[in-house]
């Protein structure tokens, strides 16, 4: 599953940080993840769960932020709004979209202990 590696990699960033800023458990991670990332919010929480067993993060909360997609028309000459990538302008309906925001997914914050 796509989302199972993306979970081990939010572990990751986590551990890294649990190290730097020394702290032993963290009970919340806000996480942002963009509308055309590709990222299933249901199915990332279940496999996070699993990655965090034994971590630094068992049992944390996790709070997904959905950002919103946005894009480039071409046809307009401005930024739209986006909800899939292959979508359409929803001021023109041409598809000479470029993406410009919401493909990203990072770790905003940690509430650590
Ligand atoms: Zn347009």
């Amino acid at each position: 599953m796509h989302e199972m590696s993306l979970a081990e990699g939010v572990l990751q960033l986590i551990e890294d940080a649990a190290r730097q800023q020394r702290f032993a458990t963290v009970r919340t991670v806000w996480l942002e993840i963009g509308q055309l990332s590709g990222v299933e919010p249901e199915a990332l929480a279940f496999c996070f769960e699993a990655v965090t067993l034994g971590s630094v993060a068992q049992g944390a909360r996790l709070e997904i932020i959905r950002l919103p997609g946005t894009g480039w028309c071409m046809a307009c000459s401005r930024t739209v709004p986006m909800n899939e990538v292959f979508g359409e302008c929803p001021a023109c309906g041409s598809h000479q979209l470029q993406v410009t925001g919401g493909t990203e997914m990072r770790v905003r914050e940690l509430d650590v202990t």
